[in-house]
């Protein structure tokens, strides 16, 4: 057996050991998916590889890797050749370089590698280059899809109206990192060559606060602020601005923060605001705005202030006869007419419908508060209000009473003031009243016990003609005032007062088939329902409380002319109640709407009563009744033809 020398044993060992580690680095490196080669550069320009690392195959999608590079070149991707070959160049040159370039495998998939090499020139002249190669798809996809996502991060912070900036701080100040679009929209546009900075176009007013704010900045907290801008434009934009701290992992405190043009949300805000204390109608202030005000000058205990309040004389007969929109209009200008006739520090408020309160300033005396109220009423009654073409004479009645000097609260002069008010309306409207209604208010405003039975039985006979009491209502109010008008003694106006309530409680006895009847009445249901004012003067005849108003009641349907029913009775036969309620019910009748017929206006209604005054009513009741319904009935016969 041959034994080999201890020379040739030491040169096997370590050629078995550079084995071994060069196993190792091969599965260290698999391990790690990279490729690592060994090449030399020949004589021509070409390039040997010396050695392969494993991993070649696979960049190769299953090809085996030869030391010609054959396989490699022909998997190249054709758009990459030229940089490949120049990659190569640079090699052959001694020059170390680096490349990305596509490689599409046997098995189909396209991977990109990023192959880098450095050369070394032996001793003996050959350049050696020792290169490695990494699959960077993986990663080439991860980096797109980056580029991607800031891409359209950039797209929705250019789409938004926000100012977005990033600020760097130190304990020198501050400085801007990043600058979002969007500034110059908040600064109305950019001057070519302006470099001004941010607070130069800061409100002189805001700028000290912005400058404290500023000062907080290196303690790192939140901070919210709003301020005024100057544009370059000129205009002047509200800004409201978010500022978050932050901390880089080196301590850096930087600010990330959002400007917002607030100009707009600011002025809907406002709006909001102002349509909480003002009345959208009128423009007067609104109920609970009127009412804060009253309460902290009343409070202020001066007691020189006056409290009025005012109504629309009978201004349900202008919605009723020209529309709402005539009445908003009369409204409007009826508002706008006090408040020119008042000092500039008195404050009007709208206390419902079309009643105002007015707070009055500096009212020394009675007589002093007389004169201020007296020229409101003058101020609306002076002369007839167009409303879209129709001239309405509308007046109004006002209720004042002084305030006596911090003891007052705004309720208490207000139902003072009320009362006041009520006085006004019973003393015939269009006047003003500092005295109470004796009637109203400390007796508690009960009415008395007979009231309550009559507009009961006035509710009970409404039902069954679908209507409310609401007409009973109007016939006895306007059958009292005319009572009142004429002079007539209380028991007569009392009566008035009732035979309004309960003039129709007898259609109770009138079948339902007459009552609803769509169509006009045939000779022998007319027989039936000219029972009614009899019916009516039975069923009260069994009341005490209600009794002295059968008259009224039974005669309601008689003529002048004696042409009437039940009984033909004619002029002054006829008890003067039932005359009266008559005139007002016809009134109330022609002014009312009706399924079967629109409402008539208060002046075509007053013309009507005139023409039949002497036929069909008493005239002196006419004229006692068109008194009443003043200006109303009296002047707007000739815009009442034209509304309609
Ligand atoms: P008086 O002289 O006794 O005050 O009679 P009047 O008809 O004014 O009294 P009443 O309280 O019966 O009617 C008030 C009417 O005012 C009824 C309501 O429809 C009307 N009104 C209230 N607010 C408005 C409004 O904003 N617009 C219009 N068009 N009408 C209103
Ligand atoms: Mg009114
Ligand atoms: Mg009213």
């Amino acid at each position: 057996m041959r034994r080999l020398s201890p020379a040739r044993g030491a040169r096997a060992a370590a050629e078995a050991r550079l084995a071994e580690v060069r196993d190792r680095f091969s599965s260290l490196l698999d391990i790690l998916g990279e490729h690592v080669y060994l090449a030399i550069v020949l004589p021509g320009g070409g390039i040997h590889e010396t050695f392969q690392g494993p991993g070649a195959e696979r960049l190769l999608g299953g090809a085996e890797a030869d030391a010609e590079m054959a396989n490699w070149e022909a998997a190249l991707h054709p758009d990459d050749r030229l940089a490949y070959e120049a990659f190569n160049r640079r090699l052959s040159q001694g020059e170390r370089a680096e490349v990305e370039y596509r490689l599409r495998g046997a098995d189909g998939v396209t991977r990109w590698v990023h192959d880098r090499a450095a050369p070394r020139r032996r001793d003996d002249g050959v350049i050696e280059i020792s290169g490695i190669v990494s699959d960077v798809t993986e990663r080439r996809r991860m980096r797109a899809e980056l580029a991607e996502a800031h891409a359209a991060i950039s797209r929705v912070v250019e789409a938004m109206d926000d100012h977005l900036f990033t600020l760097r701080v130190d304990d020198d100040g501050y400085e801007v990192v990043y600058r979002g679009p969007n500034r110059e929209a908040l600064l109305g546009g950019r001057l070519p060559g302006d470099d001004r900075s941010w607070t130069d176009f800061l409100h002189p007013d805001d700028l000290p606060r912005w400058r404290a704010l500023a000062e907080h900045l290196p303690l790192g907290r939140p901070i919210e602020l709003e301020y005024r801008l100057r544009g370059v434009d000129g205009v002047e934009r509200i800004v409201h601005e978010r500022l978050r701290p932050r901390r880089e992992p080196d301590g850096t405190l930087l600010y990330d923060g959002v400007s917002r043009d607030v100009t707009e949300t600011r002025r809907l805000e406002d709006e909001l605001r102002r349509s909480a204390r003002v009345d959208a109608l009128t423009g007067a202030a609104t109920r609970g705005h009127f009412a804060e005000v009253a309460d902290l000058r009343l409070a202020g205990g001066s007691g020189t202030h006056g409290l009025v309040l005012l109504d629309a004389d009978l201004f349900k007969q202008v919605n009723d006869g020209y529309g709402h929109a005539v009445g908003d209009a009369v409204l409007v200008e009826l508002a706008r007419r006090v408040r020119a006739a008042l000092k500039p520090n008195d404050c009007l408020g709208r206390w419902g419908g079309e009643e105002f309160a007015v707070l009055l300033e500096d009212i020394t005396s009675g007589a002093e508060l007389e004169r201020r109220a007296e020229r409101l009423r003058v101020a609306v009654a002076e002369r007839p209000i167009d409303a879209d073409g129709v001239l309405i004479a509308q007046t109004i009645s006002l209720g004042a009473v002084r305030a006596s000097g911090g003891r007052d609260s705004l309720d208490a002069l207000v139902e003072a003031a009320d009362r006041c008010l009520y006085a006004a309306k019973r003393g015939g409207r269009n006047r003003v009243s500092l005295v109470a209604d004796a009637g109203v208010g400390t007796a508690g405003g009960a009415e008395p016990e007979g009231i309550g039975m009559a507009r009961a039985l006035a509710y009970a006979a409404a039902l069954r003609e679908e209507e409310t009491e609401a007409h009973a209502a109007e016939v006895s109010l306007l059958a009292t005032l005319v009572a009142e008008r004429l002079g007539l003694p209380d028991a007569c106006v009392w009566r008035c007062r009732l035979g309004g309530w309960l003039h129709d409680v007898g259609k109770a006895a009138i079948p339902d088939s007459i009552l609803a009847k769509p169509g006009a009445l045939d000779p022998a249901e007319w027989e039936l329902m000219r029972t009614h004012p009899a019916a009516g003067a039975d069923i009260v005849s069994r009341f005490a409380q209600l009794r002295e108003a059968a008259a009224a009641v039974r005669h309601h349907h008689e003529h002048h002319d004696g042409a009437g029913y039940p009984d033909g009775l004619a002029g002054a036969a006829i008890p003067i109640e039932a005359r009266i309620v008559a005139a007002a019910d016809a009134y109330s009748a022609m002014t009312a709407t009706r399924p079967y017929s629109p409402a008539r206006s208060p002046a075509e209604a007053a013309d009507e009563l005139r023409r039949s005054a002497g036929t069909q009513f008493d005239p002196e009741v006419v004229t006692a009744l068109i008194d009443i319904l003043g200006p109303l009935a009296r002047g707007s016969s000739r815009a009442a033809t034209r509304a309609r």
